[in-house]
């Protein structure tokens, strides 16, 4: 329907999160008409990130150094780690300003109906690092999810073989619900009102 390169760049936005056929050709002929300098700065932005942005090799965070800064922070309690899902619920605690522990990213949850299992997460990768006896407690801070939920237990199997002390963000996270949609009170209560996890 379209010239070749306009349909090629209509197919690309779609790869955004949530833009169907009609928002992606709005926004290719926003950009072509209106906005050729913002196009190019974000082909090199994107180009960029994909390019330079890797996992930090102790919390598998999103970053382009080797250890992410919050990793490699003296100021950060080492032996409080707190397990997330993505690397946006780290942004969500840094925002807060709630947390001066360290996290482990997992980029999703167990799914055996998708083939995600302990090893796509990291889980042996943070199993190791429990076992170095460095970090004392765990705050599990999935989703509140089924999957979430699963993933909180399979993982606080794995703390208790190795006797770290396994905590849970207290309730004040809706069920169902996911870290995102918390304000940054009831997220400090959460953090704060912790609970150890059976
Ligand atoms: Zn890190």
């Amino acid at each position: 329907m379209y010239s070749p390169l306009i349909d090629q760049l209509i197919q690309a936005l779609k790869a955004l999160p949530g833009v169907g056929p009609k928002s992606a050709q709005r926004m290719a002929f926003y950009l072509l008409e209106h906005n050729q300098e913002g196009a190019v700065g974000l082909a090199q932005a994107l180009q960029a990130a994909v390019e330079g942005v890797g996992r930090c090799d102790h919390c598998q965070t999103l970053t382009e150094e080797t250890t992410c800064a919050i990793c490699q922070s003296t100021k950060r309690d080492q032996s409080t780690l707190c397990v997330v899902e993505s690397p946006s619920d780290v942004s969500i605690f840094e925002q807060a300003g709630v947390y001066s522990g360290v996290y482990f990213v997992l980029h999703g949850h167990l799914s055996p109906i998708d083939g995600i299992g302990p090893a796509d997460l990291g889980l042996d990768i943070l199993e190791t690092r429990l076992q170095q006896g460095l970090v004392k407690e765990i705050v599990l801070a999935t989703n509140s999810t089924v999957q979430g939920e699963a993933t909180a237990h399979y993982i606080s199997e794995i703390a208790k073989d190795t006797g770290v002390v396994v905590t849970r963000l207290a309730q004040g996270v809706p069920l169902g619900g996911e870290l995102e949609y918390l304000d940054g009170g009831t997220l400090a209560h959460a953090i704060n009102s912790r609970t150890r996890f059976q």
